[in-house]
């Protein structure tokens, strides 16, 4: 199986969303996402980002309490969970979370570490780490860290979509 793996720079929030919005453009019924990194890393606002570009105009917040949220939008049928105060695997049956990960469905997975061995396999793993800007930003003023992302593809159906993905999105010169 040939194989794809992505790592980019995102020096502040907007890149994150952009990268979100790059990643709606790829998406494909049936694709499961995981978005691995401390609180704080960036996972939901790189799912804001992804929704949005779908032309979901309200809140996107981490589902922590609800686990999950569904979102039916631009002929996706969207789950974005968040596993990180679950802790009782056997709920996962009983709550009839694995209905939700099938060929029609796209998910996106926070904590997907928490959720034990039930869940899914991911043909994305994403994995978001904080890091010290260098040279510090131009102003010096906030966000001192930016985020690394990397991305790869653990499935035929992933590997096509990173394949297609385009970002840092070329721009054309006016
Ligand atoms: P998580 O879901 O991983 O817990 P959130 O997306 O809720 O994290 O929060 C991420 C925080 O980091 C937000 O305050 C957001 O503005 C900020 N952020 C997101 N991407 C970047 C980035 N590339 N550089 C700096 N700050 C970022
Ligand atoms: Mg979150």
């Amino acid at each position: 199986m040939s194989s794809a793996n992505h790592t980019y720079a995102l020096a502040d929030e907007a890149a994150t969303l952009a990268l979100g919005a790059a990643l709606a453009a790829v998406l494909r019924p049936g694709l499961t996402i995981y978005l691995h990194g401390e609180l704080g890393a960036g996972k939901t606002t790189l799912t804001r980002g992804l929704l949005r570009a779908l032309g979901h105009s309200g809140p996107v917040r981490s589902p922590t309490y609800a686990l999950v949220e569904l979102y039916v939008i631009s002929g996706y049928i969207l789950y974005h969970f968040d596993f990180y105060r679950f802790n009782q695997p056997e709920e996962w049956l009983e709550a009839g979370l694995d209905e939700h990960f099938n060929q029609d469905t796209v998910c996106l997975v926070e904590w997907p570490e928490k959720a034990g061995d039930l869940l899914p396999p991911a043909d994305i793993d994403a994995v978001i780490e904080v890091v010290e800007l260098e040279n510090g930003p131009a102003d010096g003023a906030a966000d001192k860290q930016a985020r690394r992302i990397t991305l790869n593809a653990q499935s035929e159906r992933g590997t096509s979509c990173l394949n297609d993905l385009r970002f840092p999105p070329v721009t054309l010169a006016p």
